[in-house]
């Protein structure tokens, strides 16, 4: 099984920097086994940045499955503040996939950070944003549609660096060739709607499929960081 993968993170048309942190920030391939991560990270000053940094730096290591690499990253965020206290109330989101050489995928995630499949021409979201509006939806309080619209849309109810332990949402699935994997951080969904999505990964290589999201965030505002993996799937 050869995986082929495209990343590309943008601070975007109104941010200062860029709080987000991709794994692996360049373009590459593998076998399996490999693992793909975004972060998207939040605090004031630097703290975002340095949160989500800590966080992939701490998953990315050593043989750990997606629990514990969700485990280690916040772990890392907690000793971190530990040491310089100034950084209180830093976080992030972690969205990571583990791809196997058999074909499989294991997911870890938390946060409103996203992975999607994109299979036979149509978009899946695979993850569930833990945020205060997605909380609504699955109450009924709104609709899906009046979510991404929604005040409480950013707000979130899950995070990594700001309790000791951190529930992890996990999800295996088989993989097809054909099939194409994203990671994105929010702010490539919450400016380029679903459709719009799905049809910059029905064309170009993952590289090229990467930037072209990017790029249709930033047109549409790039009103937040924006970071993406795009994964083909190779036979
Ligand atoms: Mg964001």
């Amino acid at each position: 099984m050869r995986y082929v993968w495209g990343s590309a993170t943008h601070q975007g048309m109104v941010r200062q920097n860029n709080e987000d942190s991709l794994f692996p920030d360049k373009s590459g391939e593998s076998d399996g086994p490999a693992v793909l991560m975004v972060a998207d990270g939040m605090g004031g000053h630097i703290a975002g940045e340095v949160a989500s940094r800590l966080a992939i730096n701490a998953a990315a290591s050593a043989d750990l499955d997606p629990d514990d690499r969700v485990a280690a990253a916040n772990r890392a965020i907690r000793e971190e503040v530990a040491r310089q206290p100034d950084l209180e109330g830093m976080g992030t989101t972690l969205t990571l996939v583990e791809l196997a050489p058999d074909r499989t995928a294991r997911f870890g995630h938390v946060g409103d950070s996203r992975a999607y499949l994109y299979r036979d021409g149509e978009l899946r979201q695979l993850t569930e944003d833990h945020t205060v509006a997605a909380e609504y939806v699955a109450l009924g309080h709104i609709s899906v549609d009046e979510m991404d619209e929604h005040p409480q849309s950013h707000m979130l109810t899950r995070c990594l660096g700001l309790t000791r332990f951190v529930n992890v949402d996990r999800i295996d699935l088989d993989l097809d060739p054909g099939d194409r994997l994203l990671l994105c951080s929010d702010g490539l969904n919450s400016m380029v709607p679903p459709n719009e999505i799905a049809k910059a990964l029905a064309n170009g290589s993952a590289d090229e499929a990467a930037w072209n999201l990017v790029e249709a965030a930033n047109k549409a505002g790039g009103h937040d960081n924006i970071s993406v993996i795009v994964i083909d799937v190779v036979s």
